[in-house]
């Protein structure tokens, strides 16, 4: 596995630079996913199980991006998919030039599938435009439900939001109803998902929607 050092890339406009790459990549039929969270949330375990369940159907490789450490790219490795590990040189966020450089490390038109595990943080990945074809984010019960009213642009700029470690529900004061609903008032097209990485329940309704955004952007 490669670690790859990336530099913000200062460019005019990461808008437009994130549409050219989007553009490129709907020609090559290779969705990318641009994962969100904050740290712990279970990005690295979902995918872990994203790829058990999806590996044999969908050519589908990883790129990490972390401030420093490549455990979470051997981790993906272990399950067969390709990853990179992009260390983002102290940046929280990965904007269009740092995730085009690392889709050319993956070799991205082999894969149907490339999922961006952006830096983990709720605030500025939600800022920049990564040229992804499908933003999701998650929310682990235990940071509790009020997470839409403190870090609404992520909420917004989401096309699926998953509420992880639904296993623990019955521990924390987590008002699951309320949470969608505080989502949906900033984002009414927001698609919610309730999953465990670690009981499983859940999994299929993410990997189906999964499954119809990798199949659509063939199209
Ligand atoms: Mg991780
Ligand atoms: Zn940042």
């Amino acid at each position: 596995m490669k670690i790859i050092e990336l530099k913000e890339t200062i460019t005019a406009s990461n808008d437009r630079d994130a549409e050219v790459l989007r553009s490129e990549l709907k020609e090559q039929k290779t969705l990318l996913v641009n994962l969100m969270a904050s740290p712990g949330a279970g990005k690295t375990t979902l995918l872990e199980r994203t790829i058990q369940d999806l590996g044999s159907k969908y050519r589908i490789a990883v790129m990490e991006a972390d401030v420093d450490s490549d455990v979470d790219a051997k981790r993906i490795e272990m399950m067969g998919a390709k990853a990179v590990q992009a260390h983002t040189g102290g940046m929280c966020h990965m904007d269009a030039g740092m995730t085009r450089r690392a889709l050319e490390e993956l070799n991205a038109p082999e894969s149907d599938l490339v999922v961006l595990e952006n830096v983990g943080n709720l605030i500025c990945p939600a800022e920049f435009d990564t040229g992804a074809g499908k933003n999701v984010m998650l929310l682990s019960v235990p940071e509790g439900d009020d997470k839409p009213l403190k870090y609404p642009l992520m909420f917004t700029t989401s096309d699926a939001l998953l509420i992880t470690k639904i296993d623990v529900l019955p521990y924390f004061d987590f008002d699951a109803e309320k949470c969608i609903e505080r989502a949906k008032k900033l984002n009414p097209r927001i698609k919610v998902f309730l999953v465990s990485s670690k009981t499983g329940e859940g999994m299929e309704a993410w990997e189906s929607w999964l499954s119809d955004a990798i199949d659509s952007w063939k199209q």
